[in-house]
């Protein structure tokens, strides 16, 4: 079970912008690495905190967040979101302390001050989804147009930094007085500048290609969600590492069924003479069209549940149902032989209403549908 990001910054739900800057900004002093060397709980801590920050500090994850808990980030297959490096962690570090703590990394950190590893930008698209892709998951292709290392180029170690990317400077902050790592200007960070430059290749040696990107898309998936494909994004110069796709899921409306969480409900209409005598009547789904069978008498009202017929969850847990709402059409205009009829029957025994415990009211059927 994955730990609240409210309860991890130690605000309440209603915190303000400010309080949430603030409070990250404790728990960042509290378990920073420097300040906790070799201390595996407080790394811990210190990404848990960050990433909690990550979200909370942006209105978009923040809402999505706020209506979907951590599902909104990462059910399914690989949505993006948790599991920050430190160095996503550092380069946020200059809104939160200025600009001292922006951009490097610190010294030292993450593995015997080894040279970091440039990583390319994120490429973000939107695709759009029918209900019936929803419902049972799809994979899509989509053409990107991302930033590859050109056919040819070759790098060597930056002269600079001596490839490792980064240089040193003792600063005094907040924290105390702290050896403090700035990207290397000359490389960029990398540690690598461009050898042999291709003449179709830009000045870090890369060129923009349009490849085909397969993305899986799980079933259940809601409007608003974002989901990355790991290393889709741009490429880097170098030894550097691909950025990542990230995919704004965009559902479009069905023009029958209607989503409620994993439930889909259908609107039937049917004849007077059809509810009296019963019938049988072809369905939407998202599997396609079913036919389903109505009983002679049924009511008006009444709700039919076709069970797992709806929408697969996208936790992996089961599909939600159908829920077909039958009303009874009541005619406007009538011949003299139909009025002649209806006015004779006004009286009739057969016609006059006598709902049974079965014949649930409205309020109880909306209460059984949420149970
Ligand atoms: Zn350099």
């Amino acid at each position: 079970m994955k730990q609240d990001y409210y309860e991890i910054l130690g605000v309440t739900k209603n915190a303000s912008a400010s309080e949430i800057k603030k409070a990250y900004r404790k728990k960042a002093v509290q378990y920073h690495p420097d300040k906790n060397p070799g201390d595996a709980k407080a790394e811990e801590n210190f990404k848990k905190a960050a990433e909690a920050y990550e979200v909370l500090s942006d209105p978009d994850k923040k809402a999505r967040y706020d209506q979907f808990g951590h599902a909104a980030f990462e059910g399914g297959g690989g949505f993006g979101g948790g599991g920050m490096n430190m160095d996503d962690i550092f380069s946020q570090f200059g809104d939160i302390f200025g600009s001292a703590f922006g951009g490097g990394g610190f010294g030292g950190f993450g593995g015997g001050g080894g040279q970091r590893r440039v990583k390319g930008s994120n490429l973000r698209i939107r695709v759009k989804l029918t209900l019936e892709e929803v419902a049972n998951g799809v994979e899509k292709k989509v053409k990107v147009r991302r930033k590859v290392q050109a056919d040819g180029v070759t790098y060597k170690t930056c002269g600079t930094c001596g490839g490792r990317g980064q240089v040193t400077k003792i600063t005094n902050t907040i924290l105390g007085r702290m050896q403090t790592a700035a990207a290397c200007n000359a490389c960029g960070g990398s540690g690598q500048i461009i050898d042999k430059r291709p003449s179709d290749a830009d000045g870090q040696g890369l060129k923009v290609a349009e490849e085909t990107v397969s993305i899986n898309i799980p079933a259940g998936v809601e409007d608003g969600m974002q989901l990355k494909v790991p290393s889709k994004g741009n490429e880097a110069p170098g030894n550097g590492v691909p950025g990542d796709l990230l995919v704004a899921i965009e559902t479009v409306d069905h023009k029958t069924l209607k989503r409620e969480g994993d439930n889909l409900h259908y609107d039937l209409y049917v004849s007077i003479s059809e509810a009296v005598l019963g019938t049988s009547k072809e369905i939407d789904s998202v599997g396609g069209k079913v036919r389903i069978k109505l009983e002679s008498g049924i009511q008006s009202g009444k709700i039919l549940r076709l069970r797992g017929k709806g929408i697969s969850s996208l936790n992996g847990y089961g599909s939600g149902d159908l829920l077909v709402h039958v009303n009874v059409w009541t005619p406007k205009e009538l011949n003299k032989e139909q009025k002649d009829f209806f006015e004779r029957m006004q009286n009739n025994e057969n016609f006059e209403p006598k709902p049974e415990k079965s014949d649930k009211s409205f309020f109880e059927k909306v209460k059984d549908m949420f149970s």
